[in-house]
């Protein structure tokens, strides 16, 4: 229990899921359809192989909405995870909000703070796995992803791997095109200087 290393505070990568890990094909929701974005199980590897946390954080208002359940999302995370694992690399925590404004239920919610951009599934985390934010990185493809990232206090990186269309967050501290790109850069700068 005095192991000093208890102590140390990890380094996470905050992970979107749909346009940023795998194929945005809108409220996801069948197994059939999830398919990797070529390269993301390779990036996730690499932060695996570096020991950083690998953080998935989703909306799902598809679930508040009434589209789809729980048990579906989880069907499509475990599908996620047995393609991953295909190549070697795996996804430490996974976060979802199911809450929306036009919710159902226990869902329906104005402004739910789990709901990016709001940063509620990021601070839980930070709390859970005892991250160190501002050696964190939030990587996703639309601008509420950059910006629950900067509400939870980590640096941000927008991917073009989307189907938001071309607008990108001003604020987002690097733009690449998919994960493995972000990745590589990020990983290949921390070389040279601190993350
Ligand atoms: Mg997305």
């Amino acid at each position: 229990m005095s192991n000093p290393d208890s102590s140390l505070k990890d380094i996470a990568f905050f992970l979107d899921r749909d346009g940023t890990i795998n194929k945005d094909v809108g409220y996801l929701h069948q197994i059939e359809h999830f398919e990797l974005i070529p390269g993301s199980a390779r990036a996730i590897k690499l932060l695996n192989d570096q020991r950083f946390r690998v953080i998935l954080v989703t909306n799902q208002s598809g679930i508040g909405v009434g589209l789809y359940t729980f048990d579906d999302l989880k069907k499509v995370n475990d599908e996620m995870t047995r393609q991953l694992a295909l190549q070697g690399a795996h996804i430490d925590a996974f976060y979802a909000s199911p809450f929306h404004p036009e919710g159902r239920g226990e869902f329906q919610h104005p402004n739910h703070p789990d709901r990016k951009p709001n940063p509620g599934m990021l601070l839980r985390a930070i709390e859970e796995w005892h991250i160190d934010p501002r050696a964190s990185w939030m990587i996703g493809d639309r601008s509420v992803d950059v910006q629950a990232g900067r509400r939870a206090g980590t640096k941000t990186c927008q991917v073009r791997s989307g189907i938001g269309g071309p607008t990108m967050d001003p604020d987002a501290d690097l733009v690449a095109d998919d994960l493995l790109e972000a990745v590589q850069l990020i990983l290949n700068s921390s070389l040279e200087s601190t993350l």
